[in-house]
């Protein structure tokens, strides 16, 4: 549910009332053109603000994207005598094309080589356009037949304003649609470093390329209207100060709100206009002073207010609806548990060195089904590696890992995942913004396969409802049933730590690894989290567990193995561990 029911109302209110605009008697032509422009700019935006804001891949290049829209119409209705309507598809196909050839290289840059990389084809291929003869080089292609709707062109402003607001309201219900949902939550993921969604089976690559055609395709859009709105195309308009100008809109507007690009968009053009008025006359010369201003703007914005002026609008609007939780979806479909006592996971000789480090040395030990076995060792002894090395974030030098007696240690941590195997992470890794129960929904990522056409169209609602259901489960089950529409952030460290869990036993796994789950409990919070283990375990779960507190480890386990700078110096009963004197040694001679 998107919009609430009242919300609705005064939804369809703001619509319509916005609709009337060209309707009202005297408002100036130039003031539609400029509204025109500013849902061009809008859709541009939009795309942005899923790119940059919400996945957090910086973009510069958004401008190139409107021009591949807007030469492939061109193009085809000049030369080929296309009809505007028939050439959308080809617009958006060439810039899909586009967009998923540049994307394969430019999303698996890393930090701040990803937007200079943006900026560098957005720069190339504004040079591409402006040199390739059939384009008309910079002089581009004039002379393209209007839209024309029922025998009327759609010349006048007013008329192509609807067309092009019709848009802007499709990619906004889309992208709002696309956010709220199973691919949504990925996309949201990739901000709060994107390990822990990785390591519950979301294909982190490919989530980012979906969200970088999506976003170009928006451009694309744009750029298609704006050649036959303008009729003419010419490469200046998809350079790299366009580039620039989208995303300051974006980032002004409020770089993780899909109206914010609306905004964002309405501001800069507003601001444009005026400026290129007012700052000639006041410096005296000519030139485009404004962009001076904007990256001043820029800047002060991303100071003084990293989300952007949305937040400070959505105040005057109704609060957007909790996500409901529907108690009456079927549950998840279970997967089979190994038999009682099964050896689950054989650990061999496994070994990971950093450099000259070896942070696990030859380690070897096994899980058997049903058992909660403790791996505990001072600090910097290798527990926390060696739990990456099970989950697949980082390939051991050399070993093997045996799972369900399947060898997965040259697996993805995805098809890890995939198998049953789930985590926490000693240091936290939930999305903070995100409500408590959709970061753990991600937990759940792999148990449903709702892609990103359906989850825009609203096809998934039964399948994110089944999810949601078990998020809302296992949280009511680790006992935070009653924050679960609270932004993770807002909770104290340790619950995080527990919704952590909840989100692992969303995968419904057959093993679970904690890693230090009761630091930062209370004593009260570290009985309930030993019950809980406890139950799980009398369910069948496996559990390997990593924890200082050795009074908990003690009662809890049926084995531990311990290691100290990286090897095994120890292995056995809880009983037989506490008094073994190289244990005892390492531990008094440790930080302990
Ligand atoms: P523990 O969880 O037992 O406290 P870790 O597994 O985190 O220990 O670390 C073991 C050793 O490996 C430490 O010396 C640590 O500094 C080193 N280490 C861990 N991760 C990395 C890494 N990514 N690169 C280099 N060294 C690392
Ligand atoms: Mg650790």
């Amino acid at each position: 549910m998107g919009l609430f029911s009242s919300n609705r109302a005064v939804w369809l209110g703001l619509i319509l009332a916005f609709a009337a605009i060209p309707l009202i008697p005297g408002i100036p032509d130039f003031w539609i053109t400029l509204w025109d422009y500013i849902g061009l700019y809008s859709l541009v935006a939009i795309g942005l603000v899923l790119l940059t804001g919400v996945g957090g891949m910086t973009s510069f290049g958004q401008a190139a994207f409107c021009g591949f829209g807007a030469y492939t119409t061109a193009v085809l209705t000049s030369q080929f005598g296309f009809s505007p309507w028939l050439t959308l598809p080809f617009s958006l196909a060439t810039t899909g094309l586009a967009a998923f050839l540049l994307g394969l290289v430019t999303v698996r840059l890393s930090g701040h080589f990803l937007p200079l990389g943006t900026i560098a084809w957005g720069i190339s291929i504004y040079y591409l356009f402006g040199n390739i003869e059939v384009l008309g080089r910079y002089d581009g292609i004039s002379g393209l037949p209007p839209f024309t709707f029922f025998g009327h062109s759609l010349i006048d402003a007013r008329a192509i304003f609807y067309l092009i607001w019709l848009c802007v309201l499709l990619a906004v219900i889309l992208s709002l649609n696309l956010l709220d949902s199973r691919m949504g939550r990925a996309v949201r993921a990739l901000r709060g470093g994107s390990q822990a969604a990785e390591s519950f089976g979301v294909n982190i690559p490919r989530v980012k390329l979906v969200v970088f055609v999506y976003a170009a395709l928006l451009a694309g859009l744009s750029g298609w209207l704006y050649a036959h709105m303008q009729r003419a195309v010419s490469p200046s308009p998809f350079g790299i100060n366009a580039g620039i100008e989208y995303l300051l809109m974006a980032v002004l507007g409020g770089s993780g709100y899909v109206l914010g690009g609306v905004l964002g968009a309405t501001i800069v053009i507003v601001l444009k206009d005026h400026l290129q008025n007012i700052l000639p006359k006041l410096i005296g010369a000519d030139g485009n002073f404004e962009t001076i201003v904007f990256g001043i703007l820029m800047v002060a914005v991303l100071q003084l207010s990293r989300n952007g002026l949305w937040p400070l609008v959505q105040r005057l609007l109704p609060k957007p609806a909790e996500k409901t939780v529907d108690e009456s979806a079927p549950a998840l479909a279970l997967r089979t548990m190994p038999e009682r006592g099964a050896l689950l996971l054989e650990v061999a000789k496994a070994r990971k060195q950093f450099g000259g480090l070896v942070a696990v040395n030859d380690v070897s030990f096994a899980v058997k089904a049903g058992e909660i076995v403790g791996l505990i060792g001072p600090n910097g002894a290798g527990k926390s590696t060696t739990f990456n090395l099970l989950t697949g974030v980082l390939a051991a030098t050399s070993g093997s890992i045996r799972y369900r007696g399947e060898d997965i240690a040259g697996l993805k941590a995805e098809a890890i995942a995939a198998r049953g195997i789930a985590r926490t992470f000693q240091h936290v890794k939930l999305v903070g913004s995100m409500s408590l129960l959709e970061n753990v929904a991600i937990g759940a990522h792999l148990r449903s396969g709702a892609g990103v056409l359906g989850s825009m169209l609203r096809l998934d609602r039964t399948d994110e409802a089944r999810l949601l259901r078990e998020a809302a489960r296992q949280l009511t089950r680790v006992g935070l049933g009653a924050h679960l529409h609270k932004p993770a952030a807002s909770l104290a460290l340790g619950q995080q730590r527990i919704a952590e869990i909840a989100r692992a036993l969303c995968l419904d796994p057959a093993l679970l690894l904690l890693d230090e789950p009761a630091a930062g409990l209370r004593f009260a919070e570290k009985q309930q989290l030993a019950e809980l283990l406890s139950q799980l375990r009398s369910e069948g779960m496996s559990v390997l567990l990593v924890e200082h507190d050795m009074d908990f480890v003690m009662k809890l386990t049926n084995h531990l193995v311990v290691l100290d700078f990286g090897e095994k110096i120890a292995e056995g009963s809880p009983a037989e561990i506490s008094v073994n004197p190289v244990v005892l040694e390492a531990y008094l001679g440790g930080v302990e």
